[in-house]
């Protein structure tokens, strides 16, 4: 036969075929033209099983690599990359921290051929970080978010900044952020102690989202979002929506991983700091570690020589508030151009609390940054319009016009808006009803808000968790989407089938049977009959009070979903010595434990001149005629095996075991 027809057959380029043949065992020089049919037959049957071989070879090797990962990502913590549905191969090099070409290979491998700006999908991503044992989720875009924060910064930057120097400065906005439980709320609460006009008015304590002190007669307005995990993505919209920023230390516990997190949105969105040492007043406190560990991070205080002043505070102890209070209002004075704002015509501000108040209905707090909002005022934030119905500031007093850095609770929305968008006042409502309010109506037909849930996309590789989700109130429907989508994994998805507002109905139960979900209310009643409906229907309902419940919960029963993980341990080696042939049940072979233990129920590998050969299992061991259950280094032992019946003397077996691990999802 021609060589190059039985290159062409086995698909492989002449020259390298050539190359090859020697290695397995046929000499036939760079120069042969045609090889004896009966040499290209035994060719082509060693040629064949050493593609197998090396296949096996690769399999293994790429096993071990992806064991050594697994077991090392376990013991460092693993660091799971957040990844969006789709993501260039740029990007997604980049967040694995490795080069692009090493990201195309890895992604050829896979069958994929991708160009640098290409996109994969998630999917993709997630099977190559498996390849090269990184841990991924499929969570928030960030990079998304990134821009969506960064649009809505732009926006309030354009709308809040005043080229006119006689218009006169607004109050600073002050965010307060920082590692949990080093005083955040804490501070907010003994700063809010502070002031004098709450006593004055008769004090009703009013928790809208933000609140107002007076310090030398000049206002400052706190932002004081609630500090439960759920609600983390508000505080970054905090930082932009701020004029400064207090960051928080424990003077005992110094900087903490949110401490890194809170420095760097604040620097993301270019706000000046001041550093609070909190808690000075406990025997362990150290502000100098403090400030130490902050100019590690190039977060250089000022009685170290930087520019960022810093206050040494107690929160327990009201100790130096004030002082805190005083160097905001310095930076103020310093940052005074960029306060300078419009005070006349319509209001501009951002949404930083919403919620459905059972009497009332949809209410948000407002913080104006722009122009004066009056009662009566038409507006619109998003897809939500109205008219101000009342306004209430932060002492729960009703008031009839907010000025620039005023926090307001307003009433008259027709819906929920969302936090962090912008309000703007003195829109054209009647236009507006006519187009938002159509696209509305057909949206919000009924108290259910469908979300879309595409059934089709349920395999058994990537079982879907189904979820209908009723609550008393939207902000707490938000806040549970958005600790659910934390909790997804690309393997479980989690698919909210419907969500709304108000107890749990027929129609609930009818919906949650055919999309095999289970139902979650939060603080949401049952009707009898839904409840009667259920049991026939054997649909599960959970009723929850916490969401921290309802995510532990959900937890839970994704964990059961979650394909339990193979960890391969190492155990000893053989060498093999004799061959005894096969008798029932496998092939015997003896030999000597050159390495480590070796277990009856252990799996193997065997190695040829170090050369995957092939794999199998034991079927029993014995020293002599005794069968034993383990064998360890030096002893000399008969091993029956099955699955591999190609051993010669001198293989190498190299035993491991497989443990099966349930997998959880921290
Ligand atoms: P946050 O998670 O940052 O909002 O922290 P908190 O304000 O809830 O405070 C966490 C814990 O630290 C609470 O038990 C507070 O009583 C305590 N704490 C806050 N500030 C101080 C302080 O100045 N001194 C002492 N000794 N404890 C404080």
């Amino acid at each position: 036969m021609n060589i190059t027809e039985l290159a062409r057959r086995l698909k492989v380029p002449t020259t390298e075929l050539k190359e090859k043949l020697p290695e397995l065992g046929f000499d036939i020089g760079m120069r042969a033209i045609k090889v004896p049919d009966r040499m290209a037959q035994e060719i082509i049957q060693k040629w064949t099983q050493e593609v197998k071989r090396q296949r096996l070879e690769d399999k293994v090797l790429a096993d071990k690599e992806k064991t050594k990962a697994k077991e090392k990502a376990l013991e460092e913590g693993v660091e799971v990359i957040m990844l969006p549905p789709s993501i260039s191969v740029r990007d997604l090099a980049d967040k694995f921290g490795m080069p692009v070409p090493g990201l195309m290979a890895e992604l050829m491998k896979n069958g994929v051929m991708a160009a640098i700006s290409d996109k994969v999908d998630y999917e993709i991503a997630a099977i190559v970080a498996e390849g090269i044992g990184k841990a991924v989720k499929q969570g928030e875009d960030i990079s998304e978010e990134q821009k969506r924060a960064e649009e809505l910064q732009e926006a309030i930057l354009k709308s809040k900044a005043s080229d006119n120097e006689s218009d006169p400065s607004r109050a600073p906005v002050v965010v307060v952020m920082g590692h949990v439980d080093h005083g955040k709320t804490s501070l907010l609460d003994a700063i809010r102690e502070t002031d004098v006009t709450k006593g004055e008015s008769g004090g009703i304590t009013q928790h809208i989202g933000a609140y107002q002190v007076e310090k030398n007669n000049r206002a400052i307005t706190f932002i004081d979002t609630p500090g439960h995990e759920a609600f983390s993505h508000m505080r970054s919209r905090g930082a932009i929506v701020a004029d400064v920023a207090i960051l928080v230390v424990a003077a005992d516990d110094g900087v903490q991983p949110q401490t890194i997190e809170a420095i760097k949105m604040i620097q993301d969105a270019h706000l000046p700091m001041i550093v609070a040492i909190n808690k000075i007043d406990l025997p362990g406190a150290a502000p100098d570690v403090v400030k130490k560990g902050l100019s590690e991070l190039n977060v250089i205080v000022e009685d170290w020589g930087g520019e960022i002043p810093v206050v040494e505070v107690s929160a327990k102890k009201r100790t130096n508030i004030e002082g805190i209070l005083e160097m905001v209002l310095l930076l103020a004075d310093v940052n005074k151009e960029k306060l300078r704002t419009r005070f006349d015509g319509n209001a501009q501000g951002v949404i930083i609390e919403s919620h459905v108040d059972a009497g009332t209905g949809p209410v948000a707090t407002v913080l104006i940054h722009a122009g004066t909002l009056h009662t009566g005022d038409s507006f619109q934030v998003g897809d939500v319009f109205g008219k101000i119905r009342a306004m209430k500031d932060y002492n729960g007093n009703l008031i009839k016009e907010a000025i620039p850095s005023t926090p307001v609770q307003i009433i008259g929305l027709n819906a929920v808006p969302i936090v962090g968008n912008m309000l703007e006042s003195g829109v054209d409502l009647k236009k507006l009803r006519r187009t938002i309010g159509k696209v509305k109506k057909n949206k919000l037909s009924s108290s259910v808000m469908n979300s879309n849930n595409d059934q089709s996309s349920v395999d058994e590789n990537h079982p879907s968790y189904n979820i209908l989700l009723k609550a008393d109130v939207a902000g707490t429907l938000e806040a549970i989407e958005h600790a659910l989508a934390d909790i997804e994994t690309h393997e479980v998805k989690i698919g909210i089938i419907s969500k709304g507002l108000g107890s749990i109905t027929e129609v609930d139960i009818v919906r949650a049977a055919e999309s095999n979900a289970v139902i979650y209310a939060f603080h949401a009643d049952i009707t009898t009959q839904a409840r009667q409906l259920a049991q026939d229907k054997e649909v599960r309902i959970e009723k929850c009070n916490v969401i921290y419940d309802l995510i532990e919960k959900v937890k839970a029963d994704v964990e059961l979903l979650l394909k339990p993980e193979q960890i391969r341990h190492e155990k000893g080696k053989m060498s093999v010595i004799k061959l005894f042939g096969k008798r029932e049940g496998g092939l015997v072979v003896g030999g000597e434990i050159i390495e480590g233990e070796v277990e009856d129920e252990n799996k193997f590998i065997v190695y040829r001149n170090d050369k995957v050969m092939g794999q199998g299992g034991i079927v029993e061991i014995r020293i002599g005629p005794e069968k034993v259950r383990t064998v360890n280094k030096g002893d000399e032992c008969g091993i029956k095996i099955s699955g591999f019946s190609d051993i010669q003397e001198n293989d190498i077996l190299e035993f491991y075991s497989e443990e099966i691990k349930k997998r959880t999802l921290e």
